[in-house]
């Protein structure tokens, strides 16, 4: 049994197509959609958890890339330099999912990287810019 949080980039040419259907029927996977940026005849993205059997998701992992999906793992999406990190607490005020916290009783911010679906609003939120994106880096692995 497995259960991953993944990105999906669809080009124009497939973002029409019904690939959760497929994803469902054909590899008997859960699919739980955590955001979706899809316009028709434009270039789509999905982030989503998968879960059901280890050797079925490989098998659904490897026929939406034969099918032109660019797929990414989402763990390697979104950094917090704590570095940089002034534990202003900002982000954890707009965070959607409480991956950005205070931990008690010291109050210093903490990042849960498993609670986290990319929303990307910390981004914009933080003035220290702590916070970074590597969507464009990431590849599946
Ligand atoms: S908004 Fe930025 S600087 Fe402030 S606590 Fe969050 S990550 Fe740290
Ligand atoms: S990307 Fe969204 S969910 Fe993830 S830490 Fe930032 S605000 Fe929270």
């Amino acid at each position: 049994m497995i259960r991953q949080k993944i990105v999906l980039r669809f080009p124009p040419h497939i973002v029409e197509q019904p690939t959760i259907y497929h994803l469902i029927k054909d590899f008997d996977l859960m699919v739980n959609i955590l955001r979706a940026d899809i316009n028709p005849k434009k270039e789509g993205r999905l982030i989503m958890e998968l879960s059901g059997d280890d050797t079925a998701y490989k098998q659904a992992i490897e026929w939406m890339k034969g099918q032109g999906l660019e797929v990414m793992n989402l763990e390697q999406q979104i950094i917090w330099r704590d570095d940089r990190c002034t534990h202003c607490g900002a982000c954890t005020v707009i965070c959607p999912t409480e991956a950005l916290y205070f931990e008690r009783p010291d109050m210093i911010v903490k990042f849960a990287e498993d609670k986290c679906i990319v929303c990307e609003l910390c981004l914009r939120a933080c003035p220290a810019r702590a916070m970074e994106t590597l969507v464009e880096n990431a590849n599946f692995g």
